[in-house]
Parts: C-alpha cells; structure tokens; sequence
C-alpha cells in the first residue's frame, strides 16, 4: 500500500506500522532494551561506517522510536523524524544544530514560556541573540534582519492570545535571504496546519500535547528533510542525548493513530464553547480563530483545514478575584497547566504560566489579568458549557 496516496486518517493509523515478522503480533512490542546485538558481519558494516537499518545502543536508535517517527512525519507530509524526551528538548535540538554562537535569531513576539527562558536566558550565556518582533510582516523583518540572522522561529498560533501566524509571508521572506524557518505546530498540529507544504524548512513540535493527546506522555518531535534529520541526530542529539523512553514512544504511536478523531472533536466543542461563551454576560471578549471576530479568522480560515484547533482564551469582566471565583467553582474542568489532553484544563495566564512577567508588560503582550485559556476536552460540549455556566455565576 503506497501510504502517500492515502488520506490523513489512514496515515495516522498505518504509517510506521509493520505487524512483528515472528508473532504477527499487529501492535508491535515495546522494545524496552537500552543495546542491541551484533552479528560479526553487521559489526563490520556498522564500525566500517555503513550504519543503514542497524540498531546499536538505545541513545541513537530504538524501534520503537523509529514507528512514532515515521507515523508523525507521514502526517506532516515529511521525509523524516526524529524524537526528544520533551517538546523543548525538540526546540533545543533543533535550533543548537545549525545556529551557533554568534548567530541571530528573529522570534515572534510571544513564544511558549519555556521556549521564552530558553531565547533570553540560555542563549543569552551561549551569545546567541534573539530579536522578539511585534509582528511577523516583511516590514518588521526587514527592520529586524541582520547579517547574521539564522532563524525565524514562530509558533503556528501564538499563546494564550491566540493569533495567527502569516507563515506563507514570512517563508517567502526568508527564503529569498536563505534563512530558515521554523514552526512551533504543537497548537495546530497537522491535521490542520502542515507547514512544510509551505516551504517551511523545519517543525518542531511538543508531543506531550496533541500529538500524543491522552495526557499521560512527555515528548517532542523534530520534522524536516532527511539530510536536515540526520544532521540533528548525529551532531547536537547524539552528545546532548535528548532520547525519549521506548515506553513514551509506545504511548505515542498509540495516542497518533486516533490523532484525526481526538482533534476533530476538541475542535466543534471548542467552536461551540466559544460562540457560547460571547453570549455570557461575564465574559467580555472570546478569542478563537474560528470566530469572525477574531482579527486574523481570514487567514486561519486559508491557513487551517479542518477546523480552529482547540483552544480558546477568553476574557472575564474584572481580574484576578473574579477569576478565582470562577476556577475555584469549576466542577469537572480542571485548572492545571498543559493542553491538548481530553480533559478540559483551564489555566489562568496572569497568575502560572505569565505570572513573573511584569504586569504592565503582560498587559502589552495582550495578556490583561481576566484572560483564561481553556484547552477544550473532548468531553460532551453541554457539560463543560454547564461547568462553566455554573462557575461564571459565582462572579458577583
Ligand atoms: C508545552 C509546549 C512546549 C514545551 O513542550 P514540553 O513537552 O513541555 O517540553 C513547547 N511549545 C508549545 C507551544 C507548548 O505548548
């Protein structure tokens, strides 16, 4: 079966997957081994440096992890994979392979928290200078560019503000400057959003959210071209030793193969929480790219296929007490970091992930004190509509 021509489903079921030769078994053991047997003449291949199809010692290859690759780089509609212990360990990797002391990085002008310490702290001490701009548009790339500019690091849709990224105009951009892209599609992932069909050179992606979706594995994952892949695994990966256990990788072959369904339903409840949510008197704005009041919904509806992803920030009439009446209310939603489980998890900005940002800063960055990021679950919409109807009421 040539697996290219088949639709998205039925990648995300079969991709990577080859029944065991000697059990038949069709969901392939765990190979749960940390080294792997020679024969004397694989050892000849392999130290006389033809290492092609040969395991050898679980920092670089595991089967297990190979099946995960090949199944998320099926999806992205690229030549290869490979896979990291956590979504920032794919960050890291990705970008320390070809972007060195010395260089410059453009970044967009919020990234995921992690990502945040990791541009203005670590490779602040590597001499690795990050420029955040307030907008990826060729005017404020043309005013940020420098000779020595690398990267342009983006994530597919921003957080918790929910904008959307013009990816087609930043490629178009830099590919006339030879400088690479990246996307951060960890919110999108690719049953909406493939930005390497874009010319996108790199994704990168944290699979302890959608991709693996069940709320019970941490990992991350680096997409691209082979010759890009391999130079990730046997130069930073390979010393830095980022390797995800075979028992996270497990985990996630089995949480990809249902990735077209799980998002296919955090997506219609999240459209109708949000269009709920701007008829309660509580809530004073909704963002979601799905709404045509959100400021980019043109260019996520040509963007995006299938849907506006899952998740949906809104805005509460007051601040941090009303916000408090409202998550220490909450009955089935939980209020916890995170996103892309089945569980609705609602998390509250100005207070975890945001709170050591200074206030005014945050205010500039769109992040008032009432704002609320909730990752819809795939639970039945009417109960956690209910959930929150019942909680908004608390606020006095
Ligand atoms: C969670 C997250 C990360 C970091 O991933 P970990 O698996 O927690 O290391 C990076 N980017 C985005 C957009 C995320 O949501």
């Amino acid at each position: 079966m040539d697996l290219q021509k088949r639709g998205f489903a039925t990648k995300a079921v079969h991709a990577g997957q080859h029944p065991d030769k000697e059990t038949g078994a069709l969901v392939q053991p765990m190979y749960l081994t940390s080294t792997f047997v020679f024969t004397p003449e694989k050892a000849d291949r392999y130290f006389s440096g033809d290492k092609a199809g040969i395991f050898t010692y679980g920092r670089s290859r595991n089967p297990t992890q190979n099946i995960f690759q090949e199944k998320v780089a099926a999806l992205e509609g690229a030549d290869s994979a490979l896979a990291t212990a956590s979504g920032m360990a794919a960050i890291t990797n990705a970008i320390m392979s070809f972007v060195h002391s010395g260089d410059h990085i453009i970044s967009c002008k919020t990234v995921y928290g992690g990502t945040y310490a990791l541009f203005t702290k670590i490779f602040k001490e590597f001499n690795i200078e990050v420029t955040f701009v307030p907008k990826l548009s060729v005017e404020e790339l043309n005013k940020a560019v420098k000779p020595n500019t690398k990267l342009v690091y983006m994530e597919s849709i921003l957080n918790p503000t929910l904008e959307v990224t013009n990816v087609p105009e930043v490629v178009a951009w830099a590919k006339a400057k030879g400088i690479k892209t990246m996307v951060d599609n960890t919110f999108t992932t690719p049953y909406l959003f493939r930005p390497l069909e874009l010319g996108v050179d790199v994704v990168v992606h944290s699979t302890t959210k959608y991709l693996n979706g069940h709320g019970d594995h941490v990992g991350g994952i680096i997409v691209g071209d082979a010759e890009f892949i391999e130079s990730v695994r046997s130069g930073v990966y390979q010393e830095f030793g980022p390797v995800p256990s075979p028992f996270a990788m497990w985990l996630g072959i089995r949480g990809v193969k249902t990735l077209h369904l799980r998002m296919k339903a955090h997506c219609e409840n999240a459209m109708v929480f949000a269009k709920w949510l701007e008829t309660n008197k509580h809530v004073e704005k909704v963002i979601y790219p799905g709404l045509e009041s959100h400021p980019q919904h043109e260019l996520a509806k040509k963007l995006f296929s299938n849907g506006f992803g899952g998740m949906v920030s809104f805005i509460i009439r007051g601040g941090v007490e009303e916000v408090r009446s409202l998550t220490d209310h909450l009955n089935m939603a939980y209020y916890a970091v995170s996103l892309g489980d089945l569980d609705t998890l609602v998390e509250h900005p100005a207070t975890m992930t945001h709170g050591k940002i200074a206030p005014e800063e945050r205010l500039e960055m769109g992040i008032p004190d009432g704002l609320i990021r909730v990752s819809v679950g795939i639970e039945d919409v009417n109960d956690i509509i209910a959930d929150f109807d019942q909680a908004l009421n608390y606020i006095k």
